[in-house]
């Protein structure tokens, strides 16, 4: 007789995800389900598709050996309703039962669909994360002002990642100014990890080639592990050829090295393949061994401990209104350059371009190039929102929404960033090599060959300078605009919205 039906979501692939821990493999039938609604209810990058229908199919497998029963909905089996809630429906009926277990899922819109089945469902926190959700929410309790920075020092004392006793190891907790060096030409560029796809990967990818035509993004060459064995494979290179200057180049921007020294970990990480404690306590032993400096680790593990764990508590935290927030009042529509459409800037050619062919781009390129145009473009952020969440391979709502809502375009007012990441051209010169090939001049500040972030960039400080002026870290630039000779910056003011009036009659900018 079945007990439960086990939900298993694409993004759960672990053993250790908290229903299938709490399962029992005697009585229990886990339930996964390639379904078109989670394939579509975002335009999902077609790379993102593959990764996790090859994923899921080689995890319910591996389950099987281990003695699970798996109820395996395939795409295109004829039977199957396309849903999470309408395939749980269906197993229910046909294993005659009502009781499902399920591990939270990352995102409050199949919380809601779970929550809403006329099922008896019990829903287990996701535990596969270091802080659990009281936990954040208790130290959120405490504070007037979230900084990351003082939850990942609790997170190093919780770990003892890089602890001596209670103090950290080198005495001190961040080494971010050894970090983030300028781009330059001879920056290392270790080769990248490429996995031939197997005969799963590849049916998989006839199928989604299939059933997601027309979806944004290059679906081959498909290079990424689908499996556990793939995802430690990762790891191993990443410690050994990339962590060593991963602080040196973790912000650098180069035309002809899309991943420089990042780890590319993250979809394996948000999928399951990897947790974050044995992510970290590799990069820790790196150190221990002397195979990489202590600026290194010690920024990569702020990244998962800290970063990582902190949008996920906020997102959570702050519930499923976060995602309308728009503290600036921004409402431009999402330009089509976003999707591929020409654009002369070659800072967002490069980064979406590499983003339609490998659904990544690092850190900087999101925050710094397709984030901060949105943000001094004034985009409505519900649009970025949905544009992340569709085409980066890594992207879950949980970890999505705060970095571009709260981060990148300080839509929750400040919650998350202690400044919007609004910049000049000046900052991506410095970080790329983007400035040198690109149809604008970045040392223009107005002028028919201005960068456009240049008139952005003031542009956007006087439309928010009530906002700005008290800010602390961008006070300053306010009172440089108000510095500025009435006659320039009338001129920066009418080229900014005739740049803008072109980006919105489809121009290509
Ligand atoms: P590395 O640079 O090698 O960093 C190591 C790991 O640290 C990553 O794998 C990731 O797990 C973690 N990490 C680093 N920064 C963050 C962060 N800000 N938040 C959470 N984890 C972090 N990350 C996602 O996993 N999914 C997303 O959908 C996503 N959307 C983003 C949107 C914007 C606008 C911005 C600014 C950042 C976003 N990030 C997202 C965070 C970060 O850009 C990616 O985690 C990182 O680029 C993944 O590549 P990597 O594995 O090579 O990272
Ligand atoms: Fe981007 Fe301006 Fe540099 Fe061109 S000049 S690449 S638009 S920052």
């Amino acid at each position: 007789m079945v007990t439960r039906l086990v939900l298993v979501l694409g993004d759960q692939l672990s053993n250790d995800a908290a229903a299938l821990k709490a399962a029992d493999p005697a009585c229990d039938v886990v339930v996964m389900a390639e379904v078109r609604a989670e394939g579509t209810y975002a335009p999902h990058h077609p790379q993102k598709i593959a990764l996790i229908l090859s994923a899921m199919r080689k995890f319910a497998s591996q389950l099987e050996g281990q003695g699970w029963r798996v109820a395996y909905s395939r795409l295109d089996d004829p039977e199957n309703s396309q849903s999470i809630s309408g395939e749980l429906l269906r197993r229910a009926d046909q294993f005659g039962t009502t009781k499902i277990l399920a591990t939270r899922p990352g995102e409050w819109r199949l919380i809601q669909a779970l929550e809403d089945l006329p099922l008896d469902v019990e829903i287990r926190e996701d535990n596969r994360f270091i802080a659990s959700h009281a936990e954040f929410d208790a130290w959120a309790e405490e504070r007037k002002q979230f900084r990351m920075e003082w939850f990942y020092r609790d997170m190093r004392r919780k770990t003892g990642l890089l602890m001596e006793g209670d103090q950290p190891t080198g005495g001190q907790w961040n080494f971010d100014h050894d970090n983030r060096k300028a781009a330059s030409a001879d920056m290392l560029r270790p080769k990248a990890l490429r996995f031939e796809p197997d005969a799963v990967t590849l049916e998989v990818l006839a199928l989604v080639e299939a059933e997601f035509p027309n979806h944004f993004g290059r679906l081959r060459p498909f290079h990424w592990a689908t499996d556990r064995a793939g995802a430690l494979q990762a790891l191993d290179h990443f410690i050994t050829h990339s962590l060593p200057r991963f602080g040196d180049e973790q912000d650098a921007m180069l035309m002809d090295t899309p991943f420089l020294s990042h780890s590319l970990l993250s979809p394996y990480l948000n999928i399951g393949l990897l947790s974050p404690l044995e992510v970290c306590h590799a990069a820790e032993a790196a150190h221990t061994e002397g195979n990489a400096p202590l600026n290194a680790v010690e920024g990569f593990i702020r990244q998962i401990i800290g970063w990582r764990e902190f949008v996920r508590g906020i997102y959570f935290r702050e519930g499923p209104g976060y995602t309308a927030r728009n503290a600036l009042g921004h409402t431009r529509a999402l330009p089509p350059l976003y999707w591929g459409a020409k654009t002369q800037m070659n800072c967002l050619s490069q980064a979406v371009g590499q983003t339609r062919d490998l659904a990544y781009a690092h850190h900087i390129q999101r925050l710094m190039v397709t984030g901060t145009f949105g943000l001094l473009a004034g985009v409505d952020p519900a649009h970025l929102h949905e544009w992340y969440l569709a085409v980066y391979i890594d992207a879950f709502e949980w970890v999505e929404a705060p970095n571009v809502l709260g981060m990148s375009q300080f839509a929750d007012g400040g919650l998350l960033a202690s400044k919007p990441y609004a910049a000049s051209g000046a900052y991506i010169n410095r970080m790329s090599d983007y400035c040198g090939s690109c149809a604008y001049k970045v040392g223009d500040k107005v002028g028919p060959n201005a960068c456009p972030f240049n008139l952005l960039f003031w542009d956007f400080v006087q439309r928010h300078a009530g906002l700005l002026a008290k800010n602390p870290r961008m006070g300053q630039m306010v009172r440089t605009w108000d510095k500025m000779k009435p006659a320039h910056q009338a001129q920066v003011l009418e080229e900014a919205k005739g740049f803008l009036a072109r980006l919105d009659a489809g121009e290509a900018v």
